[in-house]
């Protein structure tokens, strides 16, 4: 059995004891004599995961006790849709469009209501974070929306911006658990768990409770409706089961780490090793403006679309996979997230001193 090192944006690299770990219980969950996959969603064994997986969550991220977890499936793309229908009761919100996932979370904004494109970075092919301290939001408007570290281009709110006291609304997709950050400044929260959490499928909403409300959109269906899943602890149908357990397995595996301030500390050197050695390159360089950067997600280029192919189709020969740009923009992209050893990141950046050499 040989593991590459996989760098791909997401769906992306797990933990390895995660995995050897469900294993272990694929065919006998703790002597239930049936796999996770198998099981009831209402069974006391589900129960018991669920649960502990959102106590490891509200642990891992000290989420306050006026906000409620949701374990949802539809990924990113529905809650771009459910926001504004549950939220969006002026049927005015702000957004700030920093990325493809943002401006695709804004267009969806605009079918139910008057979408404001309050800053945006696509001047410059989203290679940055526009000044967000004075932005034109308006009385009326119901939220705030960003998305916090832009998966595609490489780029991080590393400071959040000023919502003038409207309730801010962050897809976390990318960035998730990445580090610790204070749930309290946010209205709503939420994150695709393929990128850092866990297995394609499963969607988490952190949502304060007051934003949770029988009064959304006319015409929302009634399983879009946050009040719905916080009413029934997110099982008011069948939730997406094998990935929550994943998910917590993935949590215990964070808190074994040391929490999210030993992931913080592990990511910013892992991201440093990458982005130092991009600095001094002759050959390679980072195509994000360096107050910006994404610790996850680390675009860079050769300049020559010829030799970036070549990289890519080499370093994969060594076991370096998935480092192809998103193909929105070519070139390169790392994402280093959580589960990506160390060892790997330097390995990589020694294939990317071997490459230079050999190519310049
Ligand atoms: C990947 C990604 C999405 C899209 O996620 P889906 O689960 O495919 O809908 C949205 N936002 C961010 C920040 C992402 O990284």
């Amino acid at each position: 059995m040989a593991r590459v090192y996989n760098f791909s944006a997401g769906p992306a690299v797990l933990p390895e004891e995660v995995l050897r770990e469900a294993a272990d219980e694929m065919l006998d969950y703790k002597g239930s004599g049936m796999s996770v996959m198998e099981m009831s969603h209402r069974s006391k064994v589900f129960d018991q995961i669920i649960k502990e997986a959102e106590a490891d969550l509200r642990d891992l991220m000290q989420i306050p006790e006026n906000y409620k977890v949701l374990f949802l499936q539809g990924g990113a793309h529905q809650q771009f849709a459910a926001v504004p229908m549950n939220l969006m009761k002026n049927k005015k919100a702000g957004y700030i469009v920093t990325g493809q996932w943002a401006k695709r979370a804004f267009n969806e904004a605009k079918i139910f209501g008057e979408a404001v494109e309050l800053a945006s970075s696509a001047d410059k092919t989203f290679s940055y974070i526009p000044d967000c301290s004075d932005l034109p939001i308006t009385d009326d408007m119901d939220y705030v929306y960003i998305c916090e570290n832009n998966t595609i281009y490489g780029t991080k709110f590393w400071e959040l911006p000023n919502t003038k006291g409207k309730d801010l609304v962050a897809d976390i997709s990318s960035c998730f658990l990445s580090e610790p950050m204070d749930v309290t400044k946010y209205g709503l929260v939420y994150g695709g768990v393929q990128k850092n959490v866990g297995p394609a499928g499963v969607v988490i909403v952190i949502v304060r409770e007051d934003l949770i409300r029988d009064d959304v959109l006319p015409g929302t269906p009634t399983i879009l409706k946050y009040k719905t899943q916080a009413d029934a602890d997110s099982l008011y149908n069948t939730p997406p089961c094998y990935g929550i357990y994943i998910c917590g397995k993935v949590f215990k595996w964070l808190k074994a780490q040391g929490g999210l301030e030993a992931m913080k500390v592990r990511n910013e050197e892992k991201a440093k090793i990458l982005y130092d050695f991009l600095d001094q390159s002759k050959l390679f360089k980072g195509t994000v403006e360096k107050k910006d950067r994404s610790i996850m997600n680390v675009p860079f280029i050769t300049g020559d679309k010829d030799l970036d192919a070549k990289f890519v189709k080499e370093a994969e020969a060594a076991g370096f996979v998935n480092l192809k740009g998103h193909r929105s923009v070519g070139g390169m992209r790392a994402s280093i997230y959580n589960a990506m050893p160390k060892e790997g990141v330097e390995k990589l950046v020694a294939f990317m001193k071997k490459f230079e050499e050999e190519n310049a």
